[in-house]
């Protein structure tokens, strides 16, 4: 069995394998993707000391980092379930059973598509999921925010500041966003809203978006905005269907319940990043969370003697 055994490795895993093996323990990570969602990104610009970095390059460098501390490294292998009768065991899709003393998951979340035409095309070219990450890449553009719902009128504010005009186009006839909210998008002069708005598809020169099409629900009209941003503001999922059922107790979101120690509701498993409660998903606050949880686990560790 291993000492740690790290599910997932996107930066919460990779910053919580680093932590762990430094101690001298016994550290492996298993992973569908090395990566995480990092894989999908292209320009970073809020890696704090890095001004700018791409995310196959980073997610390159995470796991040389993790590699040199001796870390056993599982990929192309998925989470199936866990359960515990003193060690803890991740059953794997593939039928095997990894044991650990300790198991920090770090599964990481999804965002929601609209699964429109042109959306997969122009992804990273135009087509973007993260406001804190991309929304200075428009500055001084059009922009669409779809959903309007408390992460999408988060977004369009956010936005606004720094791009031209943001249009919100939301599906319903009516905003989920909490009033407060509602209330200081209204009061901004560069954003509108649109509802009962179906998003068809998104619109692009072959290089970049260049707008999209919406059908009108009230009337069945197929119109158009010319904007150079789409912001997909409809959900994000955690990774954590594997858990349902298990004693790791989950929110109604399917998020991770933590303590600030990164402890879950099994004794022995630990989580960090974007698959548990913590309220920000960014990178450099999942890998802060991989550390904590690391050191959550080391110290249930030194209190519990092996089974
Ligand atoms: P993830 O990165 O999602 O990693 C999850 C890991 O778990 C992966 O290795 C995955 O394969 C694995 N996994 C999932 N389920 C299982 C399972 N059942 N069994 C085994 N393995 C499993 N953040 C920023 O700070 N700056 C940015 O500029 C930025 N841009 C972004 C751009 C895009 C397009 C996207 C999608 C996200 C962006 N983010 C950005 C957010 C950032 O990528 C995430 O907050 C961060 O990657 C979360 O790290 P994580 O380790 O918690 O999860």
């Amino acid at each position: 069995p291993y000492d740690v055994l790290v599910v997932g490795g996107g930066p919460a895993g990779a910053a919580a394998a680093i932590y762990a093996a430094r101690k001298g323990i016994r550290t492996a990570i298993v992973a569908e993707r090395f990566g995480g969602q990092v894989m999908d990104t292209v320009g970073i610009e809020n890696f704090i000391s890095v001004p700018y970095t791409e995310g196959p390059k980073l997610a390159a460098s995470l796991e040389q980092h993790v590699k040199q501390y001796g870390v056993e490294v599982i990929t192309e292998q998925r989470a199936a379930a866990i359960s515990r009768d003193g060690y803890v065991n991740v059953d794997l899709a593939s039928g095997a059973t990894l044991k650990s003393r300790a198991v920090i998951l770090a599964t990481g979340a999804r965002w929601r598509d609209l699964n429109v035409p042109g959306e997969l095309e122009y992804r990273t070219k135009g087509v973007a999921y993260c406001p804190h990450c991309d929304g200075p890449f428009f500055k001084g553009k059009r922009v669409a925010v779809i959903g309007g719902g408390n992460s999408g009128i988060e977004a369009a504010i956010d936005l606004a500041g720094i791009v031209e005009h943001v249009t919100v186009v939301e599906f319903a006839d009516t905003l989920r966003a909490d009033e407060v909210l509602q209330k200081k998008a209204r009061s901004m002069s560069n954003i509108d809203i649109i509802m009962s708005a179906r998003t068809t598809e998104v619109i692009g020169d072959g290089s970049k978006v260049v707008g999209m099409d919406y059908e009108d629900r009230t009337t069945g009209e197929i119109k158009h905005l010319a904007v150079a941003g789409i912001f997909v503001q409809i959900g994000l999922v955690p990774n954590t269907e594997f858990l349902k059922g298990s004693e790791v107790a989950l929110t109604r979101f399917g998020e991770i319940e933590i303590d600030t120690k990164g402890a879950t509701s099994l004794p022995g498993v630990y989580a960090a990043g974007d698959a548990t409660t913590v309220p920000f998903k960014q990178i450099i606050i999942s890998m802060g969370a991989g550390a904590t949880a690391a050191l959550g686990a080391f110290d249930y560790l030194i209190r519990n003697p092996a089974p």
